[in-house]
């Protein structure tokens, strides 16, 4: 009888253990300065940002958001329908992170979620008739990470905890929702549009031009924001990024939270059909212009 044949030196090689572990399973690992691979998996990043990631980083630095967007990330599509993620960028012409240093991290107390989470993966499922998702790990185990080999054994649990883990990902629990959601929709109902990316990208990551907009006399024609709620959203990032997540909700998916002025809607509807109008005009009376001049040339 032929033996079977052994295609596992044919696969790509995953640094992904396809172990699904829970919050009390224990795993190896232990990460610290006087390790030879000590900064060796912060020369080859690849690190999504999510908002509170941004929000951190920002404050950290004493920067605006757009001034942080600029300065530090790069725009990437998350899925293929156009929907704006950003990375954190690299040194340049290197893989190598702008924050690194001999010393360790720079912004180590403010650093990403995927930063927090390494040599961890975290997998979130929603089984069918549950209204609560569930999170799964596993470890991601990379050559140049000598971690693995350390002594050190720890629960997810106490190893998320010590890692700052848990309040970021209940900062970006809603927001994770939101995405997925988002993603959903798209192939159903057509390609989505620009102005919801845009204001995807505003509520996400832009939370000093969000402000901005929520100050802004157009804003308060058709929302209805009590003024100690607004002053208190004014002055407090984290409250106004949850904000962001209602205000995302209610444009794109009609989840109503945020209260509307009375007849708002209408004053607005009316507004853009004017705007249509006046565009429609404008490029009709282009088209009878176009059509002179080339009446005239000919004569
Ligand atoms: S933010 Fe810090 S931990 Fe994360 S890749 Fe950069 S230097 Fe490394
Ligand atoms: S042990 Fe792993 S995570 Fe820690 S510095 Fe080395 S490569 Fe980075």
């Amino acid at each position: 009888m032929q033996d079977k044949f052994d295609f596992s030196d044919l696969l790509p090689k995953s640094p992904v253990t396809p172990v699904r572990l829970e919050l009390d399973d224990t795993f190896g690992f232990s990460c610290h300065k006087g390790i030879a691979c000590f900064n060796k998996c912060c020369q080859n990043i690849d690190i999504t940002l999510t908002p509170y990631d941004v929000l951190r980083l920002k404050s950290l630095l004493g920067l605006k958001s757009y001034e942080f967007l600029h300065k530090y990330t790069v725009p990437f599509e998350m899925d293929g329908h156009g929907m704006p993620g950003l990375k954190l960028k690299t040194r340049d012409d290197t893989t190598t992170c702008q924050f690194v240093t001999d010393q360790g991290c720079s912004v180590y107390g403010d650093r990403p979620t995927a930063c927090r989470y390494y040599a961890l993966g975290m997998m979130s499922m929603r089984t069918k008739d549950s209204t609560v998702d569930e999170d799964h790990y596993f470890v991601v185990k990379e050559d140049h990470c000598l971690g693995h080999l350390e002594p050190r054994h720890q629960t997810i649990r106490d190893y998320r905890a010590e890692q700052g883990a848990d309040v970021y990902d209940d900062m970006n629990r809603e927001w994770r929702q939101l995405v997925l959601k988002k993603r959903s929709c798209g192939p159903t109902i057509g390609r989505p549009s620009d102005r919801s990316f845009q204001l995807f990208f505003m509520c996400s990551y832009d939370l000093d031009s969000f402000r901005e907009f929520v100050r802004s006399p157009s804003f308060a024609t058709v929302y209805e924001i009590e003024p100690e709620v607004m002053g208190a959203l004014m002055g407090d990032d984290v409250g106004l990024m949850k904000f962001g997540f209602r205000f995302l909700k209610q444009a794109l998916f009609g989840e109503n939270s945020i209260p509307i002025r009375p007849g708002a809607i209408e004053v607005r509807a009316e507004r853009r059909r004017q705007l249509i109008d006046q565009e429609r005009q404008e490029r009709q009376r282009l088209a009878d212009s176009d059509g002179s001049e080339a009446t005239t040339d000919k004569s």
